[in-house]
C-alpha cells in the first residue's frame, strides 16, 4: 500500500493553489510533476558537477561523464535492455521517433515499400512516417481502431506484404488510455519478418516495461512524462539495426575521425548523440526512474487501477457524459464528452475551479475524428492523485452542466 500523503509531500507543486483553490492536476498525460529527489539531483548536478561530458580530462568533466553514463546504465536496467550501448539519449519521444524514421528510412525504405502504423497514434508517431514515405515514395498502411478503442488485430494481420519494412505503434494511447498487446503485435510483425518500433511515451510511467520480453526492435519514451525533466528522452534499439543505420545529425561526439574531406563515425550509442547532449537532464531522469523503482512499479500499477475504476464509475454516473475509449486494459486516462456543453467551455470552467484537464484533439486528430468529434476532455491521472480529486472533478462537471445547460 502506498502512502499517498507522504508521496504527495514529495511533489512540491501539488501544494499550489490556483485561483485560490487547491490545484487538482489531472493532466499527467501531457506532463508529470517532479519529486524532490529529481529536483535535488538537478540542483546537485548544476552546483557540483556541471561540465561538458566526454570532453575534458579535468575532474568535473570526468564526474559529469561518469554520472551521464551511470544514467544510461539506469535506463538500461529500467527497461531491461541487453546492452548499455543500445540506449541512446535524445531530446524526447518525438526526437526518438524522428531519428528512427529518418535513419531507418535511409537504410531500409525504398520506393514502393510499406510502413504500418495505427489509427491510434500520437502525431509524433504519424508525421515522421508520412515524411519518410513521401521522401522515399513508400506507402503508409493503417491499423484501424475498433469502437471500444482497441486495435483491430485481424486487419493488422492482413496489412503485411512482402514490401512491409517496419511497424510503428504505440504501447498505450495518450488519448484513450488503451494498453495495446505489444508482445502479440511484435510477434505478428516478426512472424512476417518485419521489425517494430513501440512508442512507450504513455506506458513507461505506468507499469513494468521489459524490452527483451516484448522483443521489440525499438522502444522510446520522454523524461518529462516519467517524473523527470523536460528536454531528455530515450531511444532503445537493437544493435543489429542501429549499427546499420546512418547517423541522423552530424557534429561533436558522434565522430571517430574527421578530415575536411571525410568523417568516420563513433560507435554506439555516441553515433546518434551529436553535439552537447542534455547530460543534466539524463541524470535527472535517472533519478526519476530510481524514484519509481523504489516507490514500487507494481504498487503504482495497483493504485492507478483503483483510481481508474473509481473515476470511471463516478463519471459514468453523470447524465449526458460519454466516455470515449472503453478498452478492457487501460491506464488511468478517461476521455469524455458532454452532450450539451462544448469541451472548451467545460475545460475553462473546470480550470476556474482549480481543476486542470486537457481539452482538444490530444495530438491525435485521426483517432479523435474516428470517434466522430474534433476533440475531447481528458482527465489523465497518476498515482499521486487522490479519490478526493476525482470527487472534485465529478462535482465540477455537474456544476458545469448546471451552469451551461
Ligand atoms: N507519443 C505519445 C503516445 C505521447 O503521448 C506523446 C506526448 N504527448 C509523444 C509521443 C510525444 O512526446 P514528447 O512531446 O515528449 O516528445
Amino acid at each position: 500500500m502506498l502512502n499517498i500523503e507522504e508521496i504527495r509531500s514529495q511533489f512540491p507543486i501539488l501544494q499550489t493553489r490556483v485561483y485560490g483553490r487547491p490545484l487538482v492536476y489531472l493532466d499527467n498525460g501531457a506532463t508529470t510533476h517532479k519529486p524532490l529527489v529529481v529536483l535535488n539531483k538537478l540542483q546537485e548536478a548544476y552546483t557540483s558537477f556541471n561540465s561538458n561530458v566526454h570532453r575534458g580530462v579535468h575532474a568535473l568533466s570526468d564526474k559529469a561523464s561518469v554520472e551521464y553514463e551511470g544514467a544510461r546504465e539506469t535506463v538500461k536496467r529500467f527497461i531491461n535492455a541487453p546492452l548499455v550501448s543500445e540506449i541512446i539519449f535524445t531530446s524526447g519521444a518525438t526526437a526518438s521517433i524522428n531519428l528512427v524514421a529518418f535513419s531507418f528510412g535511409e537504410r531500409y525504405i525504398s520506393a514502393g515499400d510499406e510502413v504500418i502504423i495505427s489509427e491510434m497514434e500520437h502525431h509524433a508517431n504519424i508525421v515522421p512516417w508520412q515524411m519518410v514515405c513521401k521522401r522515399k515514395g513508400a506507402v503508409l498502411k493503417i491499423i484501424p481502431v475498433l469502437d471500444d478503442g482497441t486495435l483491430d488485430m485481424e486487419r493488422y494481420r492482413e496489412l503485411f506484404s512482402s514490401r512491409t519494412r517496419i511497424v510503428a505503434v504505440t504501447h498505450v494511447s495518450n488519448a484513450l488510455g488503451t494498453i495495446n498487446p505489444v508482445r502479440e503485435i511484435t510477434r505478428i510483425a516478426h512472424d512476417n519478418g518485419v521489425p517494430i518500433l513501440i512508442d512507450g511515451a504513455q506506458a513507461i510511467q505506468h507499469g513494468n516495461v521489459d524490452v527483451q520480453d516484448i522483443d521489440c526492435d525499438f522502444y522510446l519514451f520522454s523524461g518529462h512524462k516519467v517524473y523527470g525533466p523536460t528536454g531528455i528522452g530515450v531511444l532503445y534499439g537493437k544493435s543489429e539495426y542501429l549499427n546499420e543505420m546512418p547517423p541522423w545529425q552530424g557534429g561533436g561526439d558522434m565522430v571517430d575521425r574527421v578530415t575536411l574531406e571525410e568523417t568516420t563515425f563513433n560507435e554506439l550509442p555516441f553515433k546518434f548523440e551529436a553535439g552537447t547532449t542534455n547530460f543534466i537532464g539524463a541524470v535527472g531522469m535517472a533519478a526519476a526512474l530510481d524514484y519509481l523503482k523504489s516507490t514500487g512499479i507494481e504498487e503504482i500499477g495497483l493504485r492507478e487501477k483503483e483510481l481508474l475504476d473509481y473515476a470511471t464509475r463516478k463519471l459514468e454516473g453523470i447524465e449526458g457524459l460519454r466516455i470515449i475509449g472503453t478498452a478492457p486494459e487501460k491506464i488511468p486516462i478517461i476521455s469524455f464528452l458532454l452532450e450539451k456543453v462544448h469541451m472548451y467551455d467545460a475545460g475553462m470552467i473546470l480550470d476556474k475551479m482549480g481543476i486542470a484537464v486537457r481539452t482538444g484533439t490530444q495530438c491525435a486528430q485521426p483517432l479523435i475524428n474516428r470517434f466522430g468529434t474534433d476533440g475531447v476532455i481528458r482527465a489523465s491521472m497518476t498515482f499521486y492523485n487522490t479519490m478526493e480529486e476525482i470527487d472534485a472533478l465529478a462535482a465540477g462537471i455537474v456544476k458545469v452542466k448546471e451552469m451551461m445547460e
